[in-house]
C-alpha cells in the first residue's frame, strides 16, 4: 500500500522526531502561500498562511533588545480568536517576545481543511481579517 502527500497514516511516526514543538511542525507547509503572507490586518496582527511560516518569521526576526536569536517556548491555541499566538525567548538576554498570528485569512483556513479533512470545524465565525498593503 503507498499514498501521496505529507500526511501521515499514524501519530505514532512522530514520535522519533527531535523537534521541541512537534504537533506544530509537522503540520507543515503550505504550497498556496500568497503575497499577503506576513503582511498585517489591521489591528496589527501577522498574516500567518500555515504553521511552518509562523516557526519562520520568529527565525528571521532578531530579538528586538540585543539582536540575538529568538527561540519558542510556548504556543497558545487561539484558534476561536482566530489567532495563533508564539511565546520566545531571545537565547542571549532572555527577553521574551510574543508573536500574534492571523489565522482567520482563507489561505490558512482552507489550508487548515485540507489538512484535518472531515475532522475540521471552523473554530472562528467571525470574517477573515483583511491584509493591509505594506506600501
Ligand atoms: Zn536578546
Amino acid at each position: 500500500m503507498s499514498f501521496f502527500g505529507k500526511k501521515k497514516s499514524s501519530k505514532q511516526d512522530e514520535k522519533s522526531s527531535s523537534s521541541p514543538i512537534p504537533s506544530d511542525e509537522a503540520l507543515g507547509h503550505n504550497p498556496d502561500r500568497n503575497e499577503h503572507l506576513f503582511w498585517y490586518t489591521e489591528e496589527g496582527y501577522i498574516i500567518a498562511q500555515d504553521n511552518t511560516c509562523q516557526h519562520e518569521y520568529v527565525q528571521m526576526t532578531p530579538c528586538p533588545s540585543c539582536g540575538g536569536k529568538l527561540r519558542v517556548i510556548a504556543h497558545l491555541n487561539r484558534a476561536g480568536q482566530g489567532l495563533s499566538e508564539l511565546v520566545t525567548v531571545c537565547q542571549n538576554c532572555r527577553y521574551t517576545v510574543n508573536f500574534i498570528f492571523d489565522i482567520s485569512n482563507d489561505v490558512y483556513q482552507q489550508w487548515w481543511a485540507n489538512q484535518l479533512g472531515t475532522l475540521y470545524i471552523r473554530q472562528y465565525d467571525g470574517p477573515p481579517r483583511e491584509p493591509i498593503s505594506p506600501d
